[in-house]
């Protein structure tokens, strides 16, 4: 099996329209709860880039979202026989605030240089061509402000 090591360095976040979109259909399904999604993908160059959409199993609550441990290793797991990684968590937020110590806590993945992007209104607001979200990025094990402008949303 080969061992993959997940960039911390890239310099920006390639999507898909369609993959983008598939994101959106999960994370904006009316319901006044909170959602979440990953995206899974590769290297391609000094960019990541986005292979797939992963929609987790979670509890969700009006201002939460937890995905079980058990989900967690399924999804770690499938990355393994895809080949490929978590580059992004994605969830939405009932309103506009900021990063919650829970969001700290509750990320997926704790490696370095993983991406927290959240999407406020339950994504409600959200469009592709309209992106309303902010993200975030650990390093040095701190969460820290992502430049959303790395994310490219390819054809
Ligand atoms: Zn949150």
């Amino acid at each position: 099996m080969t061992v993959w090591r997940p960039p911390a360095q890239f310099n920006r976040v390639q999507v898909s329209r369609d993959l983008l979109q598939d994101t959106l259909d999960h994370l904006d399904d009316g319901l006044n709860c909170e959602a979440i999604a990953y995206w899974a993908g590769t290297e391609d160059g000094e960019d990541l880039r986005v292979a797939r959409v992963v929609r987790p199993i979670a509890y969700r609550g009006r201002r939460l979202v937890i995905v079980p441990v058990e989900e967690v290793s399924r999804v770690v797991n499938e990355c393994m026989s895809f080949g490929d990684f978590l580059v992004a968590q994605l969830h939405t937020h009932p309103a506009d605030e900021d990063h919650s110590k829970v969001d700290d806590c509750g990320t997926v993945s704790k490696r370095e240089g993983f991406v927290s992007l959240v999407l406020p209104f339950y994504a409600r607001s959200f469009t592709v061509e309209t992106p309303s979200w902010f993200g975030y990025q650990l390093l040095n094990g701190v969460w820290v402000n992502f430049d959303i402008e790395r994310i490219r949303v390819t054809a």
